[in-house]
């Protein structure tokens, strides 16, 4: 067997080095403060997803006398799981969905007040769950049921448009009407690369609407289901930085840094979910961190032909 060559301790010193650098990303850029002027409008797709995105951010805009608002595109009554442990049926009926749905909505309501933002700026557009990016992409202007709760229009007498039967049209109608009503300098929406269906129709919802009115640039993305294992570590690390999602690889990412009051706010918001917490608590600990990520594009920009 042929002897190896020995190798310098300085090629075995500067191969670690290496393997350093390359394990420690670079920090992410820092996003600034919200602008005390600012009208922030956070779009969330169910339930919970305003506090697992933007609670830290929602808090620390309002301690600053930034106007926010949000808006819930569904009431989340699709997630059967989570019907079978909290109404304790092995098989839920979509009556049972329905009271899932009131549960959640009043939850929102809870974590909203939590996060400083008034009863008149929270919306509640009640679309079906499971059902928005099948609305904007074959029910545009053609009927729509929903398999969870039975409803064909909106059921909720809280919601923007009661009585509004499901199509995209009216989904879009109802969305735009909420933005001319907020008007808002910052919208907080969910990326089109987010695992969830509800979440990339959301995403797409809003890029329509804000791109007629030429006002993308007052847009940024979020991503809450971000691939298998992610958050990681799951359970609560208020002071680790949140990282970028398996899902966001490539997106611009800003991290907004946020103070320990927002951090507190944030996971009492997280725990006024408390029909979520009893499936998914761990997971959803996760998401209070030091930071909240948010990106200027919608997916991972383009490499350009030639680029290196
Ligand atoms: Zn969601």
């Amino acid at each position: 067997m042929r002897k190896r060559p020995p190798i310098p301790a300085l090629a075995v010193l500067a191969t670690m080095a290496m393997a350093v650098t390359a394990a420690a990303p670079a920090p992410l850029p820092v996003m600034p403060p919200v602008d005390p002027a600012a009208r922030v409008l956070v779009v969330a797709p169910h339930p919970d997803d305003e506090s697992l995105c933007c609670g830290g951010l929602i808090d620390m805009a309002r301690r600053a006398g930034a106007d926010v608002s949000i808006v819930w595109v569904t009431s989340g009554e699709g997630f059967r799981l989570d019907a079978m442990v909290v109404e304790r049926k092995l098989r839920p009926r979509q009556a049972d969905m329905r009271l899932l749905a009131r549960r959640r909505i009043q939850e929102a309501h809870d974590a909203a007040a939590l996060l400083g933002v008034d009863r008149d700026h929270q919306y509640f557009l009640g679309y079906p769950d499971r059902g928005v990016l099948r609305l904007l992409l074959d029910r545009y202007s053609s009927p729509y049921r929903s398999k969870y709760s039975g409803a064909d229009a909106v059921p909720w007498e809280q919601a923007l448009s009661p009585g509004s039967p499901y199509d995209g049209a009216n989904l879009e109608n109802d969305f735009a009407h909420v933005i001319e009503r907020v008007r808002p300098t910052l919208v907080l929406a969910p990326s089109p690369n987010d695992t969830h269906p509800d979440h990339r129709g959301t995403g797409i919802l809003v890029m329509r609407i804000m791109g007629t009115r030429g006002e993308m640039d007052r847009v940024r993305f979020w991503i809450v289901h971000g691939g298998r294992g992610w958050p990681k570590p799951a359970g609560l690390n208020a002071s680790l930085p949140q990282t970028v999602p398996p899902r966001g690889k490539g997106m611009p990412w800003e991290q907004f840094e946020l103070d320990d009051e927002a951090r507190e706010a944030k996971r009492l918001a997280v725990r006024a979910h408390e029909t979520q917490l009893k499936v998914m608590g761990s997971v959803m600990m996760g998401y209070v961190r030091a930071t909240e990520l948010y990106s200027r594009t919608p997916t991972a920009q383009p490499v350009t032909e030639g680029s290196p």
